[in-house]
């Protein structure tokens, strides 16, 4: 069975790197308990986000999408002293809970959980003096990616780089009259970075121990 394999290919590339530790796995443990659902990025891939941001040297990373503060913790450790992290989550009951995995972590002094649905919370942002984020992550409703791409773009600067989350959709990201609307969300995405002239983007597929999914990069030019 090939998912088995990408699963224990990715449990064995995770023992060897060192892509999880115990303040990782108990988040994963907690969001469990708790009853969230396992849609958190993979353990290989927090780290690559982690690596990406530190890449980066990033020191304001805004995500859309916290769930239980998994991928969140692992963006916050790449952050410098002086680093912040602002969290999007519609969902009190997820945004507790990755509020306090964020504490355990010990992370709650550089990241901010704001609740509420992205579209409305997004405009808030530059109230609170952060008009530029150097990372972002959108990783929440597919069906508003179009939406957050440009929000995105609002909140960037020359450099910023931006990571869209499960742009593939199995696969079915080709089907230009699929009746899905995270795939035509994801499509839509697509079209805007297709014409978007200000970033500069590519996509990658893929395997592991979450499936077959790919992500897009992209980084803000400098025009
Ligand atoms: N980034 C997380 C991780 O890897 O650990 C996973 C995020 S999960 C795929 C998507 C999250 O987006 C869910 O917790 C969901 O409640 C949240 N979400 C859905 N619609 C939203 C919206 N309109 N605004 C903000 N968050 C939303």
């Amino acid at each position: 069975n090939i998912s088995e394999k990408w699963n224990d290919v990715d449990v064995y590339f995770s023992t060897k790197l060192h892509t999880t530790d115990p303040v990782m796995d108990l988040i994963l443990k907690t969001n469990s308990e708790a009853g969230l659902p396992a849609i958190d990025v993979a353990p290989n891939q927090g780290k690559f986000l982690y690596l990406l941001a530190k890449l980066k040297g990033a020191k304001n990373i805004l995500e859309i999408g916290t769930l239980g503060g998994y991928s969140t913790v692992w963006l916050g450790r790449a952050l410098p002293d002086d680093g912040r992290l602002i969290t999007l989550e519609y969902n009190s009951k997820h945004a507790k809970v990755a509020e306090e995995n964020i504490r355990k972590a010990g992370l709650a002094n550089k990241i901010e959980v704001i609740v509420g649905p992205a579209l409305d919370t997004l405009p808030t942002l530059k109230e609170k003096g952060i008009s530029t984020f150097d990372f972002i992550f959108i990783d929440a409703d597919k069906p508003n990616n179009p939406q957050y791409l440009k929000w995105a773009l609002e909140l960037s600067g020359p450099g910023t780089v931006i990571i869209g989350d499960n742009v593939v959709r199995k696969g079915h990201v080709i089907d230009a009259d699929s009746e899905d609307e995270s795939v035509q969300g994801v499509r839509q995405f697509i079209d805007l970075l297709s014409d978007e002239s200000r970033i500069d983007s590519t996509a990658i597929q893929t395997v592991g121990s979450k499936g077959y999914d790919g992500f897009v990069l992209g980084i803000v030019k400098n025009i």
